[in-house]
């Protein structure tokens, strides 16, 4: 259970070797002479964010290196990095720092050299274990490297292992995915996230169905996708705590429980999100603005929003009923929120005791049209 006072820091790395078709996350194709820019900068932002006392005394509970690819930085930056945030911030042996990795690239060499620095989970990008699959996404590498990821990974010391899994890809099958989620449970990680391919603007996925080259993904074999999982997960020891991750007992991703749970965090880099004393802001998305910013000695700083009580009350509703515990009653107060939720209980959408609310199976499908009629 996390406390009100866990505190979580993010750090955006913009790179990647490649776009995937369906991605529209902030980022650009990795090159030396941008990520050198981007290191400095980084280095930067901490320093600035250093004179701040943002922990009020509080250890870091979680520290999280997302993307793009983190690893598309050189494995000496990213330990550097990390000694640096833990000479600036304090942490604990219960810290969970977590690095996002793409499978193919990623040496022995560089998982013990991150493992010895302090990282202690990885979660590796599969996607999935089918070679036709990564072909028609545009993923770069071989599915076999995920098994070798793996084991490399755990003989590095990692022990907490995450897999990131997407399904509804274009010509996927029912039995492909069955094969996928089964092949990747027998590499035995501790946290499975399942996510439902969705077609987002401006992506070559979404040019491509407007071609007609591609089918849209099928609402209801997604469903169908997103049962199996559910069943071949819990009969490998996972259980099911968001509607898209699944951990084994004690593995529950302790950083993502933050955003779900109104927990504080701090984000670094560009496009990055905080969430600090009921303010949320971002940084400046996009690379050459964030470092001649920073280069200023000022915080890329844009959409600085205090939310009110009624706000947050709001996120903490939206954002918590992603976990199947679904949310305590009292954060729901206002006459008007009250009235959509009954209208949600009454579409069997939202299930309720004394103490909770917590989306039915029907209203997990349906997330975000629950979470359009609470806005
Ligand atoms: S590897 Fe991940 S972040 Fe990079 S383009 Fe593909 S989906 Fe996006």
């Amino acid at each position: 259970m996390i406390s009100s006072e866990a505190i979580g820091l993010y750090i955006h790395v913009p790179f990647c070797r490649r776009r995937c078709h369906f991605c529209a996350f902030y980022l650009e194709i990795a090159q030396p002479d941008r990520i050198a820019r981007f290191q400095s900068a980084l280095l930067q932002e901490i320093a600035l964010h250093a004179q701040q006392d943002f922990l009020q005394g509080r250890c870091l509970h979680s520290i999280y290196f997302g993307g793009g690819t983190p690893t598309s930085l050189p494995t000496e930056y990213l330990t550097t990095l990390l000694n640096l945030i833990q000479a600036t911030w304090p942490t604990n042996s219960t810290t969970e720092i977590t690095l996002e990795a793409h499978p193919s690239s990623l040496t022995f060499t560089d998982l013990a050299a991150l493992a010895e620095a302090g990282f202690n989970r990885i979660s590796l990008g599969a996607e999935s274990m089918k070679d036709q699959d990564f072909a028609s996404i545009g993923r770069f590498g071989r599915v076999r490297d995920t098994a070798t990821a793996v084991h490399e990974s755990r003989r590095a010391g990692f022990r907490n292992i995450n897999l990131d899994l997407m399904y509804g890809l274009p010509a996927q099958s029912l039995q492909d995915w069955g094969d996928t989620l089964e092949s990747l449970v027998a590499l035995k990680p501790t946290h499975i996230s399942c996510y439902a391919l969705t077609v987002e603007e401006d992506t070559r996925l979404a040019q491509d169905i407007a071609r007609k080259i591609v089918s849209p993904p099928d609402d209801a074999l997604q469903i169908e996708m997103e049962a199996a999982a559910e069943q071949i997960l819990a009969n490998a020891g996972f259980a099911r705590y968001e509607i898209s991750n699944y951990a084994k007992p004690d593995y529950a991703c302790r950083h993502n429980l933050l955003y779900w749970t109104s927990g504080e965090y701090l984000g670094l880099g560009p496009s990055a999100q905080s969430y600090l004393e009921g303010t949320r802001f971002g940084k400046m998305a996009n690379l050459e603005s964030y470092v001649e910013t920073l280069g200023n000695h000022h915080l890329p700083i844009v959409d600085h929003t205090t939310l009110s009580t009624s706000e947050r009350q709001r996120d903490a509703l939206i954002f918590g009923l992603r976990l199947l515990r679904g949310v305590p009653r009292p954060i729901t107060r206002a006459a008007e929120r009250d009235r959509q939720i009954d209208e949600l209980l009454a579409k069997g959408l939202l299930d309720s005791d004394h103490d909770r609310f917590w989306l039915t199976p029907l209203g997990r499908r349906y997330a975000d049209t629950v979470a359009e009629t609470l806005f």
